[in-house]
């Protein structure tokens, strides 16, 4: 989720399981009537208890890659047997989504995705190719910071809606009234990236929507940036939490989710082959860092270490996020040994238990050292000469 949605979504969609001196691991597979979603009716669920509190309560993973997190209390029926869970196949997967989608949906493969869409099939070829691209991108390069990542054990999915009028319908059940600020999301629950043509907004009406071309064009003029960002910004979330760089539900503080996000969103349409945006200098996060630095605004480094408080205050969000950029470019530009086994360390992280303030700390300080205060003086001296 970007500063251009307000409203960073992570842990509130879950409902908070009770466990006490951390949950105890289950492995079976699970047959449960459940109520998911307050205020709908019980369902059938059939997955992975990935997690299984004192109370009974459930974390689920389904076989289309979804969680559900299942208090004890939500839990009708339950029975299980000792089958494993076989994760749906691009055929199994593709029936199961489009049987939950409004009609009208079609269909377009590519190697690592499924997009299901309702707008041209040219734009929905554009979106996978430009997430291919950065699927490829984002996984050699960590490969080679030496992160343990690797492909997505299924497609992953990305749902087009042909316009933000019926996107927004589809959408607002998870996202709520923030729904109208958001153009496109990276959904925790589902593991799904749901957004809308970006060709159909007024905004960019002057292109025409017919070939690849068109929209490269239509979506290279400057106001289509932004929009662009966030869609690549989504997808780097999607691929992060797929290739084994971060794991769902895991205490993955904010500033690393989003430093990660936002360092690999500044796109290159210009290239249709590689991705030659990593690590490139993000001016619209640079330009408001700076802004603050130079009045004294920035936040202290401590503050954002040990909480996520400053990203989920909307008067501090959107600079909270231009810092986490300036701060996560500092890092792999600067400190880059330091940066992967701090994120080798976050990956292991288990689910559903978030880490105190001091945690966070002491973790930090083990990759990065005591003296926070000379590291502060480092990074706001270095990202004064970044140009
Ligand atoms: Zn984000």
């Amino acid at each position: 989720m970007g500063p251009r949605s307000r409203y960073p979504l992570a842990w509130t969609v879950f409902a908070t399981l009770a466990f006490g001196a951390g949950p105890r691991r289950a492995s079976a597979l699970e047959h449960v009537t459940a109520v998911a979603t307050k205020g709908e009716p019980p369902r059938q669920l059939e997955g992975e208890a990935v997690l299984e509190d004192r109370r009974g309560g459930l974390l689920l993973k389904t076989a289309d890659g979804a969680l559900y997190t299942l208090p004890a209390e939500s839990i009708q029926k339950r029975s299980s047997d000792s089958k494993p869970l076989a994760m749906l196949n691009r055929e199994q997967l593709t029936a199961k989504v489009m049987a939950e989608l409004p009609p009208g949906f079609r269909v377009h493969n590519s190697t690592n995705y499924i997009v299901c869409f309702n707008t041209t099939r040219t734009y929905a070829e554009w979106t996978s190719s430009l997430l291919e691209r950065l699927q490829k991108a984002f996984i050699t390069y960590w490969k080679r910071q030496g992160c343990d990542v690797k492909s997505p054990e299924q497609p992953l999915v990305v749902l087009v809606f042909s316009d933000q009028g019926s996107y927004a319908a589809y959408a607002r059940k998870e996202l709520g009234p923030a729904v109208s600020n958001i153009i496109g999301y990276y959904s925790l629950q589902s593991n799904r990236i749901i957004m809308y043509d970006l060709t159909g907004l007024q905004a960019l009406a002057s292109g025409s929507r017919g070939s690849m071309r068109d929209i490269t064009v239509t979506l290279s003029q400057p106001a289509a940036e932004p929009l662009v960002a966030t869609i690549v910004h989504e997808a780097t979330h999607q691929i992060s939490y797929n290739c084994g760089m971060q794991t769902r539900l895991a205490a993955n503080p904010l500033w690393v989710s989003e430093g990660l996000a936002m360092y690999f969103e500044t796109p290159d349409l210009s290239s249709t082959r590689g991705w030659s945006g990593i690590g490139n200098v993000n001016y619209s996060r640079l330009d408001r860092f700076s802004d603050n630095l130079q009045n004294n605004r920035a936040a202290p480094l401590k503050q954002m270490i040990e909480s996520d408080d400053l990203f989920r205050k909307p008067e501090t969000a959107v600079d909270s996020y231009a810092q986490a950029w300036a701060w996560t470019y500092y890092l792999i530009k600067w400190k880059p040994k330091q940066y992967a086994a701090y994120l080798r360390m976050v990956q292991d992280k288990p689910m559903l238990q978030e880490d105190q303030p001091q945690k966070r700390l002491a973790d930090f300080h083990k990759f990065f050292g005591d003296d926070l205060q000379a590291l502060e003086e480092d990074f706001f001296r270095k990202m004064q000469r970044v140009k």
